[in-house]
């Protein structure tokens, strides 16, 4: 089974996803912990290309073929075969932040992006999605306290960018809303645990 985690930076999926892999774990479930862009070697490379600062000058279509290509080389290389040996498969991002970031955030549109994405995944989509909503204010609030947390490209955009992020993922849910459950991630960390567990219990069932 295929499961993504979605939401903006600071939301917290990353610290609630590795709590997640750990419970599943200790109850003797096969779970795969991934993320994107990356999770492997050749999309790590793409993921170092795609934030780092230097590269200024990336075009926002370029962006958005290269988040395609790392998802594309990341599900045929570990996704697939880890679903198919009956693993559960848990995603820190998928199809769901490139609609939300290039499509809507960037403005490239997000059927526009939604149609790369398609020749990228070939269909595929994750069964369940959860949704981290925190406010980016909330959100950028928290990336402040991580000390040592690398700077990357993306995290210099400013409020507005990260308000039409937020939108963009609402959209999505509301449209989507038998595939993506929106979790308030505002809340304490236990409580989304405890949200974001329920929820995939429910799909494993
Ligand atoms: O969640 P993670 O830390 O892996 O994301 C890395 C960076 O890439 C973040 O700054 C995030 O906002 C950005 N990103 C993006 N578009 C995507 C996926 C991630 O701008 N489609
Ligand atoms: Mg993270």
């Amino acid at each position: 089974i295929f499961i993504s985690i979605e939401g903006p930076e600071g939301a917290g999926k990353t610290t609630v996803l590795n709590r997640i892999v750990q419970e599943l774990k200790n109850r003797g479930k096969d779970v795969v912990q991934t993320r994107e862009p990356g999770g492997i070697a050749i999309a790590e490379q793409i993921r170092s290309v795609i934030l780092n600062k230097e590269n200024t000058a990336m075009d926002a279509r370029t962006e958005a073929l290269l988040y395609a290509a790392a998802r594309r080389q990341h599900l045929v290389e570990k996704v697939i075969p880890a679903i198919e040996r009956g693993a559960i498969v848990l995603c820190d991002r998928f199809i769901d932040s490139s609609l939300a970031y290039q499509g809507h955030a960037r403005g490239l549109g997000m059927n526009e992006v939604a149609s790369i994405n398609a020749f990228a995944t070939d269909g595929m989509m994750p069964k369940l999605t959860l949704l981290f909503d925190v406010s980016p204010e909330v959100g950028l609030a928290r990336i402040h306290q991580h000390d040592g947390r690398e700077v990357n490209r993306l995290d210099l955009e400013g409020l507005s960018f990260h308000k039409k992020v937020r939108e963009g993922y609402l959209m999505l849910a509301e449209r989507d809303a038998g595939r993506i459950v929106v979790i308030d991630a505002e809340k304490e960390e236990e409580f989304v645990f405890q949200a974001a567990l329920a929820k995939i219990k429910k799909v494993l069932l």
